[in-house]
């Protein structure tokens, strides 16, 4: 058996392929012995929000072409890759997109996967336009846990951040919504931009002090190809937890788990914790153990990639489990990715799929 491997440039006829030997079910590990513990799936790629620096209104707009339905994963295809995945060692499994929650029937999806994969850690990234209404169906279908995008409590800015005038305060309620429904402790993100909203960052440490939730400030970073970005806009973690920590003493905390991407602060009056995503100034390649599955059935193994694995066509071309579980345990075996450990300003101008697409 061999795999195409497709291509985000226009090489795609000249792309290589992959062989796939037969391997052995169980778990599997990348060349920088990491294993495959989490999943990302993107089930959609548009969005609602056009927040600048993931989906800047200039590029996606009424021009731009995003998948026909008919190139989605179905609900059923979903699952089988998920299933197989967990095979290989995969016990989380996050849906985002794109707005995951504008896909038709997610709540559906949400109860098969659960049901599919009753230990799996089931969670869900959110821009929180739509979760108020739909908290409780997810927490009845199976959903663990939230974390819901919040950049600003400014509303203004907030509004400015995702270029479709929502306001902050509704997505204040859809948090409280969440938690009260048990998709609790909810996680906020939030993407600093220096001169954007970094003067917001302490009001945001504030207001989610002592509630639960659990604000994870994320450094601006070099994602897909459209967003401008510049090292200069980015704000490093380190000055994000001291200035945090000169109105709020806190210390760090150990890792909830090995390759928890976030690094953790406890607040010392114990009133809970913040954490930091430093993906761009303290690169956390070494313990990646992500792998992405795009909208229309693409494996990435790593969010700045520029190829990835079209698995769609063994889904939908009669390929066994075995068949597909071994391109699955292939591709990760042959992951060398680092793409953070390397960054420079040439390879941010490189061109790379979009997190919309790919799964943020
Ligand atoms: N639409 C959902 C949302 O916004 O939560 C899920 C998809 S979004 C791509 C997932 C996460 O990626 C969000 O928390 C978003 O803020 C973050 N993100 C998007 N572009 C980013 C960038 N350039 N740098 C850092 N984080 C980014
Ligand atoms: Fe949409 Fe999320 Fe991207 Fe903002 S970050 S444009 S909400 S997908
Ligand atoms: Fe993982 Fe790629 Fe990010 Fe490194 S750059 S942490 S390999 S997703």
């Amino acid at each position: 058996m061999s795999f195409k491997i497709i291509s985000t440039s226009d090489e795609t006829n000249s792309s290589p392929t992959l062989p796939i030997p037969p391997l052995a079910p169980g778990p599997v590990q990348d060349t920088r012995h990491r294993g495959l513990h989490d999943l990302r799936i993107s089930v959609t790629d548009r969005c609602n929000f056009r927040c600048p620096y993931c989906m800047p209104r200039s590029v996606f707009d009424e021009s731009y072409r995003f998948l026909p339905h008919e190139e989605l994963l179905t609900f059923e295809e979903i699952v089988r890759v998920a299933k197989l995945f967990h095979t290989h060692g995969t016990e989380k499994i996050r849906l985002t997109g794109g707005e995951p929650l504008l896909r038709h029937g997610i709540e559906t999806l949400v109860e098969m996967l659960a049901t599919a994969l009753p230990k799996a850690d089931l969670t869900l990234t959110t821009n929180g336009s739509l979760l108020k209404a739909k908290a409780r169906a997810l927490k009845a279908a199976g959903l663990n846990r939230v974390t819901v995008s919040l950049d600003s409590l400014d509303d203004a800015t907030f509004r400015a951040m995702n270029d479709a005038n929502f306001p902050a305060a509704r997505v204040l309620e859809a948090i409280d919504e969440a938690a009260a429904a048990g998709l609790a402790p909810v996680k906020i993100n939030m993407v600093v931009k220096r001169g954007i909203n970094d003067a917001h960052v302490i009001d945001m440490a504030r207001h989610f002090k002592g509630s639960g939730h659990i604000v994870r400030f994320i450094e601006y970073m070099d994602v897909g190809a459209t967003n401008g970005w510049r090292m200069d806009d980015v704000v490093p973690s380190a000055e994000i937890v001291r200035r945090i920590r000169e109105v709020f003493p806190a210390e760090p905390a150990n890792p909830n788990y090995t390759g928890e991407v976030a690094k953790r602060w406890r607040y010392l009056d114990g009133t809970g914790e913040f954490g930091v995503i430093s993906s761009v100034t303290e690169a956390f390649c070494s313990s990646c153990t992500r792998a992405r599955l795009s909208t229309d059935g693409t494996l990435y193994t790593c969010l700045f990639a520029q190829k990835g694995y079209a698995l769609k066509p063994l889904l939908r071309e009669g390929k066994s489990d075995e068949e597909i579980s071994n391109a699955i345990a292939s591709i990760w075996q042959h992951r060398a990715d680092n793409y953070s450990e390397q960054r420079t300003a040439d390879t941010a101008r490189q061109r790379k799929v979009e997190m919309s697409y790919i799964g943020g």
